[in-house]
């Protein structure tokens, strides 16, 4: 978890491969079904353009299928999922189902001034249609208003590791192995 902009995708992606898991973006898969022009990336893509969160249930459900993926057995690392409560409520249901268990909540900290100018600069380069500054203003707006207080939820589980998510990307990714690989071992 982390504000958009916190390098969450990034950092996603190294976990995932340390542990030899799939990473599962929501993003990214709503991304991917924008570029294929499918009925899912058509009503997503109203929301995404927007700043606004796609709702519960489309998501859940894509999240649910994507973990009953065999690749998806051994476990998985989700970015960028669960946002709401509602989808905290969701995964808890399907995790149960399929006998998963939540290991670790990653939080990455950031500083909000830099996150702005880190999406700004991604813009630039990846050209993402949710990356102009009123739509980043927007994003970040809803990360506070409706998964900030997730981090309270799982912390009240014991669940949460925070990570300082400012610097270079492999110093970042370095805490983050030491701090998981603390918990692996335990
Ligand atoms: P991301 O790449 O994770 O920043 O996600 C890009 C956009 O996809 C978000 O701004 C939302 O519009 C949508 N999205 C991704 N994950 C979720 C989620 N868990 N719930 C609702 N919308 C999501």
């Amino acid at each position: 978890m982390g504000p958009p902009g916190a390098g969450k995708g990034t950092q996603a992606k190294a976990v995932a491969d340390h542990f030899g898991v799939p990473a599962i973006s929501t993003g990214d898969i709503f991304r991917a079904n924008v570029g294929q022009g499918t009925p899912l990336g058509v009503e997503a893509k109203r929301y995404m353009d927007a700043g606004e969160y796609v709702p519960d249930e489309v998501t859940n459900n894509m999240v649910r299928d994507r973990i009953a993926e065999p690749d998806a057995d051994k476990g998985f690392l989700l970015d960028g999922y669960p946002r709401t409560l509602a989808q905290v409520t969701e995964l808890d249901s399907m995790i149960d189902a399929t006998g998963h268990r939540l290991d670790a909540v990653l939080v990455l900290t950031v500083d909000q001034d830099a996150v702005v100018g880190r999406l700004l600069k991604r813009a630039e380069i990846e050209g993402r249609a949710d990356d102009t500054e009123d739509v980043i203003r927007r994003r970040l707006e809803v990360y506070a208003e409706e998964t900030e207080p997730l981090i309270a939820v799982y912390a009240e589980r014991g669940l949460v590791v925070s990570v300082d998510g400012m610097g270079e990307i492999d110093d970042v990714q370095q805490r983050i192995f030491d701090a998981l690989d603390t918990i692996a071992q335990s």
